[in-house]
């Protein structure tokens, strides 16, 4: 492809002649996610279109970012007639979760994403893998809409400072400072931004990290810390609460690779993993997960936490 945004201009003749539009981002939304989704939902209600999102519940860890009842909460099954799904930031169909069922059913599909390890699951693609978040993705889209304003550069700042930590990770570019300065000129404000998505923090995420540390085994520059669902449960948390973890474990000194691993309610085990040098999108995936080269994640089923955490290691020695 020489140019890797030349989809969107068939991308926005396909949005002129949809109506019924739906939009998800990925399981366990984060700000990208939910960023993306409001963004482009933004945009396309200025444009008199019927759009909703779809995404599961993010509980109050982001109820700083503005949600303008954009979220669908009636019954799924009234969902019909869906002439458009446009995935937003998932790497895979089956991180869109309960949308996937929707998905499928949709007239065209649309997969717009900046995952590695993205599989160009829809009908229509748009993946850059340069892009520091799916926020960033939608500046493009958006901006070439003619679309943009004051509310929909605030969504999009937070989609790249949650996916940079704050212009902090590698997958910043150029671009990216040349866009924040973008959307500050349109009046961002983005010392509030930065404050809600990166320092602000609920009492039951510091519990959670506290008892985290407690958990922490360190084998080399490897650092691994656990919570089971009892020990987030019995101290009136929930699993949302942990998204500060894994940067604060990374950020020990001697450390290359961390990894984050919680028990969710189901019993499934989900793991996050963050590194400074090493590929962890290829261990996120050998567990059936993806992500970024230094950013990954999966879920892993019928097994402990212990024993998660040991096939883990071993695959993480092995590489
Ligand atoms: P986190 O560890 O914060 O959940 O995820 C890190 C990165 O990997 C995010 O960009 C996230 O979207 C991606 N990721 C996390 N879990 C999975 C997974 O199970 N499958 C895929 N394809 N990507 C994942
Ligand atoms: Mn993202």
């Amino acid at each position: 492809m020489s140019n890797i945004y030349e989809n969107i201009k068939p991308f926005i003749e396909l949005v002129e002649k949809s109506n019924n539009i739906v939009l998800a981002g990925h399981i366990s939304p984060d700000g990208d996610a939910i960023s993306s989704c409001f963004a482009f939902c933004s945009a396309l209600r200025k444009m008199n279109k019927n759009p909703i999102v779809l995404l599961e519940d993010y509980g109050n860890s982001y109820e700083y970012i503005k949600n303008d009842n954009m979220i669908y909460r009636e019954d799924y099954n009234n969902i019909k007639d869906v002439d458009l799904f446009i995935s937003l930031d998932c790497g895979d169909i089956k991180r869109l979760g309960f949308a996937k069922e929707i998905f499928e059913k949709a007239k065209y599909t649309v997969n717009i994403d900046h995952h590695i390890s993205n599989d160009n699951f829809g009908k229509l693609n748009i993946v850059n893998p340069k892009a520091s978040s799916t926020s960033e993705i939608m500046f493009e889209i958006i901006n070439h809409m003619g679309k943009l304003d004051l509310n929909i550069a605030t969504y999009i700042y937070t989609g790249i400072v949650f996916d940079t930590g704050g212009f902090k990770h590698n997958c910043t570019t150029n671009r990216t400072h040349q866009i924040a300065g973008e959307l500050i000129s349109l009046g961002v404000d983005s010392v509030k931004i930065h404050s809600n998505v990166l320092t602000l923090h609920s009492l039951e995420s510091s519990k959670l990290l506290a008892r985290s540390i407690q958990n922490i085994y360190i084998e080399n520059d490897i650092i691994v810390s656990t919570l089971s669902n009892d020990e987030i449960v019995s101290l009136g948390c929930s699993h949302k609460n942990t998204g500060n973890i894994i940067q604060y474990l990374l950020d020990t000194k001697g450390i290359n690779v961390s990894v984050f691993i919680y028990e969710k309610e189901d019993g499934s085990i989900k793991v996050s993993f963050r590194s400074k040098t090493i590929d962890v999108n290829k261990i996120a995936s050998y567990f059936g997960g993806g992500g970024h080269i230094l950013a990954a994640g999966a879920t892993l089923k019928d097994m402990t936490i212990q024993q998660a955490k040991e096939v883990v290691l071993q695959k993480i020695r092995s590489v």
